[in-house]
């Protein structure tokens, strides 16, 4: 051990989250120099005088230790910039995501939005067209080359087929007039006759696809409205869309009941079709899911991790919406970053989860409606700023998560649900989030080498979100002109 010799303090130059991890070991982590490492006692402690100033020029510290810090940019490397992203005037968005409909072919039992109950909505045209139109008009204004639509539920959207297709239609016309490159997505229940199927692969860019798993645990949940399983359907679709190379990501709800075959459910995904990507969330308990028993359990923790390991065998990775380490940001969702999606009836909507007016939180979540005839929509300003507020930097909760960074916040929506509109105090997510957030830093230590972890600057930037990150069951983006891979709503 050699003594540092440049008579400098070192400056403790990062925020420094330390995980235990077992007896004297500690997971040392520092989110926005993206670095981490695994230390003793020795290295807490050396990290804590540091922090309360009581680093001296050097002599008589560990200078290894102090070189090795600054290689990190945890010790003597300037100011950090939180991953800040600020909104301000109207949204002006790229893409639009279009509620087609409340009507449902399936039944599912912890189906969010009890689709298929009460008098359905379907969304008009005309409506669609004028979301379209909104989009179109700010991709020229602000020079862009590319516009989005988003077909979504709240319903199984291809249960309004001629809005769809219209919709689809109208965007390819303005699409070829303006020479602006068009990409259409898809969030489906698979459900879906061969004619109809058809269509979707000839003219859609991807889709997101329901599906829990084998028939057994798929059709334990996901049903007709007579109670009959809905699998053979969902794989013909899948099956189709692997013979076409169609792109398409599988979102997997996980009730309690099946987090025992959660490793099985991927294994079977994994083994028959090719999806670009597999997501499994915990059962969110609200719609017709309220009162199931809590699937955000530790039980779901271990269930996902040796899902995750049979999905690596395959060459494939299983997500968890609230744990993304390679993400910088103080969002975790496009509701509080301007979402512009459309319910059938034409309010604005920044929320998945809520997307007609009568929805529990609509009065919170609905921020604008269409203008009239004349075009255009109206926000509500007061709305919006609320929304736009509710980011992770400001809640007190949070400031001494670790994975506050990456996580973001989590679903507002689910913050809501359990803490009844009331001061932030955790979710039973957060234990999920945390587990796998801390699992995903030490493989990235061991994919580095096993010493430490730290990414160039330059991939901050590259990964670092101004943007949105929520993908629900779609691919979203809220007109900031990035892109994000899927990420998933709750
Ligand atoms: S406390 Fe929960 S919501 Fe907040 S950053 Fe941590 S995991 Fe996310
Ligand atoms: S993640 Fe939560 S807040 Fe965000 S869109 Fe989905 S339900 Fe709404």
């Amino acid at each position: 051990m050699r003594a540092v010799e440049t008579g400098k303090k070192p400056v403790l130059s990062a925020e420094i989250f330390v995980i235990p991890i077992e007896a004297d070991r500690f997971l040392v982590y520092a989110p926005l120099r993206r670095a981490a490492f695994v230390g003793n006692a020795g290295a807490v402690n050396f990290l804590a005088d540091l922090r309360e100033g009581r680093g001296d020029s050097g002599a008589g510290h560990d200078g290894e230790m102090i070189e090795f810090l600054r290689r990190l940019e945890i010790v003597d490397a300037g100011p950090e910039t939180p991953p800040l992203a600020v909104f301000s005037d109207d949204p002006n968005p790229v893409s639009v995501t279009l509620f087609l409909t409340t009507a449902c072919n399936l039944r599912c039992a912890y189906c969010y939005a009890a689709a298929g109950e009460g008098a359905a909505r379907h969304m008009p045209p005309e409506l669609a067209r004028r979301g379209v139109d909104f989009v179109v008009g700010n991709a020229l204004a602000r020079g862009e080359d590319h516009f989005e639509i988003n077909f979504h539920g709240g319903g199984e959207p291809t249960r309004n087929w001629p809005t769809l297709t219209k919709t689809l239609a109208h965007a390819r016309r303005l699409a070829d007039a303006h020479e602006l490159r068009l990409t259409a997505y898809l969030a489906t229940n698979a459900v879906l006759s061969a004619k109809r199927l058809d269509w979707v692969v000839a003219n859609l860019h991807g889709a997101s696809v329901s599906c829990d798993g084998p028939p057994e645990v798929h059709d334990a949940n996901r049903v007709t409205p007579g109670g009959k399983g809905s699998s053979a359907s969902v794989i013909r679709t899948l099956r189709r869309f692997d013979a076409e190379d169609f792109p398409y990501g599988i979102r997997m709800t996980v009730t309690a009941d099946a987090i025992p075959r959660l490793a099985d459910s991927v294994e079977y995904l994994c083994a028959n079709f090719r999806p670009g990507q597999i997501q499994a969330e915990p059962a969110y308990p609200i719609g017709r899911g309220a009162g199931a028993a809590s699937a955000e359990t530790a039980a779901f923790v271990a269930a996902f991790r040796e899902a995750q390991g049979r999905a690596r065998r395959h060459g494939r990775e299983l997500t968890f919406s609230g744990a993304r380490v390679g993400t910088l940001t103080n969002h975790f969702c496009a509701a509080t970053q301007d979402l512009f999606a459309l319910t059938p009836d034409g309010s604005v909507s920044s929320c998945y989860e809520v997307f007609e007016e009568s929805s529990p939180r609509a009065k919170i979540f609905l921020y604008g409606a269409s203008a009239g005839a004349g075009g255009g929509w109206r926000f509500d300003r007061e709305k919006l700023a609320f929304l736009r507020r509710q980011s992770v930097d400001r809640r007190a909760h949070c400031a001494g998560c670790f994975a506050r960074w990456s996580c973001g916040g989590d679903c507002y929506h689910k913050a809501l649900t359990v803490h009844d509109d009331g001061e932030f105090a955790g979710t039973d997510r957060c234990d999920i989030i945390r587990e796998l957030t801390r699992d995903q830093i030490l493989a990235r230590i061991a994919d580095s080498g096993g010493v430490f972890w730290h990414e160039p600057p330059e991939r901050i930037a590259a990964e670092g979100c101004a943007c949105v990150s929520c993908g629900d069951e779609g691919r979203i983006m809220t007109g900031r002109g990035v892109k994000k891979p899927d990420r998933g709503c709750v």
